[in-house]
This record gives C-alpha cells, sequence and structure tokens, in this order.
C-alpha cells in the first residue's frame, strides 16, 4: 500500500535519467574516451536506470586539463570576489527553482525518501551554498609586526594573502550525493579554486545535471568538471600530479589509498571519513526525547550517514526503557520506496551494499547476540533492510566495533559516566558523538573527554553550514563547512617588504 501523496516521477526528470551520459569537460558535456559503461541502479526496484561512462585515465586527463587551463587563465579566479559570490548566489537560486527535479532525481537514483531530498539533500544545499557564497568576499590575511634585525636601520611589512590552492579533485560517496558534491564544490569555488567532481558510480546523476546548473548560473567552462566512474577513475585522480588538493568523503579505506597517492605529488588532501559514532545517555535522559532522538540521529537515510549513532550506552536505570522505546517504535516503522512520503523504511542504496549490511546482521547472529527487534528478510524487489535493535552486546562483538553504515542500533547499558565515556572512545574511529542529559555540568565536565569531531548535546545529527565538521582518529584530516572549509582551498602566502 502506498500513499496518495506517492510522487509521479517527471517526464524532465525520466528523461535526464535516461540520456545517453558522457563527462562534462569545459562547460559541456562531451563523449568520454572510455568505451566501458556503468549501470545506475533504482535501488527500490533493482531495475537499471541509467548508465554512465566508466571514466578512465586519459578523461581524466582530459577533466583536469580543463581545469587547469580555467585556472591558469584566471576566468574564475581573476574575476572580483564580489562577482564570485554572486554567480554562487545565482546557482543558489536556480538550485531552488529547480529543487523538485533534484529532489526527485536523489530519491530515483539513491533510494533515500522524498523528505530527505526535498529537505536535506536540496533545501540544505540551497542554505549551504547562500552561506559558503558570502566566503568569496570574505577571505583575508594578517598584517604581521615582524622583528627582522637586518640590514641595521631597514624596516619590514609583513602581511599574508589567501590564495586559491588551484586545481581541486572532489571525491564524492553515495550517501549524499548531491549534497556532499555541493560540500566540495562552493567552498573550492568561493575560494577561487577550479575542481574536477568524482561522483560515486551508485550515484552519478545529480552531479551531472548540477554541472549544466552551475553553468547556466555563469560558473565559466572549466571551471567545474564532473568525471563519472569508479575505482580506475578516482585512483586516477587521486595520482593525478595536476592536481593540488583533494577533498575526499567516502570510507577509511579508500581515503586512506587516497592519501597515500596524493603524498607522492605533495597534493593536500583533506579526509572526510567513515564513523562508528556513541550516544551517550545518562541517568536523566528524558526518554522520549532520547528514543526520538537515536530514531533521528541512527536510523535517518536508512542509518548510511556518515554521523549516525550506532551505539547506544544508556545508565542502567533508564536502560530498559530507552531500549524497549527503540524497538517498539523501529518495529512499527512501515516499509516502503523513497517516492512514498509516508514509507519510513526506504531501501540501501545497492544490491551489494545490502548484502554488506545483511552480513554484518549475520555476523552479530553467529556472535549470539540479543535482537530486540529486525532482520527478517524482505519479500519485496528492492534493496530493504528492516532496522534492526540489538542489546548487550559485548565492548569486542563486531557489530559494536565496525562500521555497518546502515539501519542496525546497538544499545548497551552501563553504571557510571566515565566508564561510558571510555566505552564511547573505544574505537579507531572519532567522527561524533552525542551525549543526553540536562545536567550541564556533568555534561560540560564530559564534552573535553569525548574523542569525536562534534560533540552533540541532547540531539544527534544536525549539521549547520557555519559548524566545523570533521573527524578525531580514523574518521578523517581536516574539517568541512565555515572558515575551515573554504580555508582548506587556500594557500597562505607571507608578503615581506623592507623600507
Ligand atoms: P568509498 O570509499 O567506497 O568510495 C568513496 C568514493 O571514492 C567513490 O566516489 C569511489 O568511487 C571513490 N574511490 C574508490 N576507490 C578509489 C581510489 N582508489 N582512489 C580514489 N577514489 C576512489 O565510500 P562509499 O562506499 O561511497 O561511502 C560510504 C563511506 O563513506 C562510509 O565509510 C562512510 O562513513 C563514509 N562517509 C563519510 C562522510 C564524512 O563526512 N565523514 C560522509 C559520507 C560518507
Amino acid at each position: 500500500m502506498t500513499s496518495p501523496e506517492f510522487v509521479q516521477i517527471s517526464p524532465a526528470v525520466r528523461q535526464f535519467a535516461e540520456r545517453l551520459h558522457g563527462l562534462f569537460i569545459d562547460g559541456a558535456q562531451v563523449s568520454a574516451h572510455s568505451k566501458l559503461r556503468l549501470e545506475v541502479f533504482d535501488p527500490a526496484r533493482g531495475e537499471c536506470l541509467a548508465t554512465t561512462a566508466d571514466a578512465d585515465e586519459q578523461d581524466v586527463d582530459a577533466a583536469v586539463a580543463s581545469a587547469r587551463r580555467a585556472f591558469d587563465t584566471r576566468v574564475w579566479r581573476g574575476l572580483r570576489p564580489a562577482d564570485r559570490e554572486r554567480v554562487l548566489l545565482r546557482l543558489a537560486d536556480l538550485l531552488e527553482a529547480h529543487a523538485e527535479e533534484f529532489a526527485q532525481l536523489e530519491t530515483l537514483n539513491q533510494g533515500k525518501s522524498i523528505n530527505v531530498s526535498r529537505g536535506v539533500e536540496v533545501g540544505a544545499s540551497v542554505e549551504y551554498v547562500r552561506y559558503m557564497a558570502g566566503w568569496a568576499t570574505k577571505l583575508e590575511g594578517e598584517t604581521l609586526d615582524v622583528s627582522i634585525p637586518v640590514p641595521p636601520g631597514t624596516r619590514y611589512t609583513a602581511f599574508t594573502r589567501k590564495e586559491p590552492v588551484g586545481v581541486v579533485a572532489g571525491i564524492v560517496p553515495w550517501n549524499f550525493p548531491l549534497m556532499i558534491a555541493i560540500w566540495k564544490l562552493v567552498p573550492a569555488l568561493a575560494a577561487g579554486c577550479s575542481i574536477v567532481i568524482k561522483p560515486s558510480p551508485e550515484t552519478p546523476l545529480t552531479a551531472l545535471r548540477l554541472a549544466e546548473l552551475a553553468t547556466e548560473a555563469g560558473v565559466p567552462p572549466g571551471v567545474f568538471n564532473v568525471v563519472t566512474g569508479g575505482t580506475v577513475c578516482g585512483a586516477a585522480l587521486a595520482a593525478h600530479p595536476g592536481i593540488n588538493k583533494i577533498s575526499f568523503t567516502g570510507s577509511t579505506p579508500t581515503g586512506k589509498l587516497v592519501a597515500t597517492a596524493a603524498v607522492q605529488n605533495m597534493t593536500r588532501f583533506s579526509l572526510e571519513l567513515g564513523g562508528k559514532n556513541p550516544a551517550v545517555m545518562l541517568a536523566d535522559v528524558d526518554v522520549d526525547q532520547g528514543v526520538q532522538g537515536i530514531l533521528l540521529g541512527g536510523l535517518f537515510n536508512q542509518g548510511q550517514v556518515c554521523a549516525a549513532a550506532s551505539r547506544i550506552y544508556v545508565h542502567r536505570s533508564k536502560y530498559r526503557q530507552i531500549a524497549d522505546g527503540l524497538s517498539d517504535a523501529v518495529r512499527s516503522m512501515t516499509l516502503g520506496p523513497g517516492l512514498d512520503p509516508a514509507a519510513e523504511v526506504n531501501p540501501l542504496v545497492s544490491a551489494r551494499h545490502r548484502d554488506r549490511v545483511l552480513q554484518h546482521i549475520a555476523q552479530a547472529r553467529a556472535d549470539g547476540l540479543r535482537f530486540l527487534t529486525g532482520g527478517e528478510p524482505v519479500e519485496q524487489p528492492g534493496y530493504y533492510v528492516r532496522p534492526v535493535v540489538i542489546a548487550d552486546a559485548p565492548p569486542d562483538a563486531a557489530i559494536v566495533r565496525d562500521e555497518v553504515f546502515g539501519p542496525v542500533l546497538v544499545v548497551m547499558p552501563f553504571d557510571d559516566p566515565l566508564e561510558a565515556v571510555r566505552l564511547a572512545n573505544n574505537s579507531p574511529y572519532g567522527l561524533a558523538a552525542s551525549l543526553w542529559s540536562n545536567d550541564m555540568k556533568a555534561v560540560l565536565n564530559l564534552v573535553p573527554e569525548m574523542e569525536a569531531g562534534t560533540v552533540w548535546v541532547n540531539t544527534h545529527v544536525p549539521l549547520d553550514p557555519g559548524m566545523p565538521f570533521g573527524g578525531f582518529k580514523q574518521s578523517g584530516i581536516g574539517r568541512e563547512f565555515g572558515r575551515h572549509a573554504v580555508e582548506g582551498f587556500t594557500e597562505t602566502k607571507s608578503v615581506c617588504i623592507a623600507h
């Protein structure tokens, strides 16, 4: 049964998906040198929806050469900052005007709820573009009082300039294909760089459409290129000597490959990687707020969120209530395609990822863990997994240690807050964490103890364009959002004048 609000895909979206997609280089769609094609699937039906080019090294060379030409000829970085800002604001307006088209295309390709596509993938992206556009006019250096003693009597004036780092490679995962592409594109452009974006092979469609919109907004040819492909294409970009900075979001193992390749050319890089994020609920946790917060913070986008809460540590006095609250709520969630706004459980992105998640669940069963709900097979086409709540898992269980990147919550009790912090930090990851309590003294004492790039309090998962986001430990290097994001696409130049 689907709801009356079930979204019918518009003919324009269908036509775009079915196009014979090439690459986007030098301001236009071009045929790829590679003759290999990649199938793109509709996760709700498990059917092929489109094909895209599987770009090879020559394709990557062409895209990097285009971005380099644009950089060297200063068609973008030579503009007045206010003019760059204006183009980016126009891009935000266009994205807003095409919001429904992008939302439908993303849900069709990624499988997520149309509500998430509309509100987050597109809605939050529009806000992000507007926020980041403003940084084009706000990059600034410093003046420095230097103490250079020679030659005697010489005075010096020194200052720093922030200059665009050059040609950027933006490598993007499949969980928020449009939004994460925008997180790379817009700060890079605000800083005056040119960029080659490589979307994930599973979800390439919105990035290809975004490149057309950016051109319409006034981004000059070559400043924003898109190459579609898989490992060959990604590895060629990461190792390309013509790239000055790699902004990568994806898994920790791939991130390490990217960093290793980058270092050979001294290419700058930032990595936003995996997470196994804890939520710690103290004795005074508001049970309803905690349950609702974890349903959102853990299962939003089917748990395919790098910052999703997946390890839930609850003070023993509230443990039963939280565990029961979560499993009751999860059991009643309705399952259906992302195009049905009433469906609360949507398919995972691909058959391969569904199988990976099911393997984690099977391992937890084989380990004899206690399942409160979920994990039963789903008898319908599409890549569905029923959300799972597991209780009482020991700290060394695979399901407690490994990133699942799917709808699996593990709830565990503790007696002492410092014990909870120790358990929470007992992970190679350190992307995000949350604390749940209204005892602000206790919370503020625990915040510095948490090994995580973001600590939320009484919420889990909201991001803001101005709030730095990134990981401790194996969750990454660098920060996105805010000043950090845009400055990550710059070099600092010192200028020292003797007078
Ligand atoms: P992935 O690492 O498999 O792929 C990420 C991107 O890298 C894809 O575009 C892929 O084609 C490309 N790639 C593959 N091999 C490459 C290589 N050798 N060199 C360069 N690029 C290569 O990740 P995924 O499965 O697409 O996404 C899921 C992972 O991403 C999860 O681990 C998740 O936690 C992480 N993620 C992190 C964040 C964050 O902000 N920290 C956000 C979203 C996703």
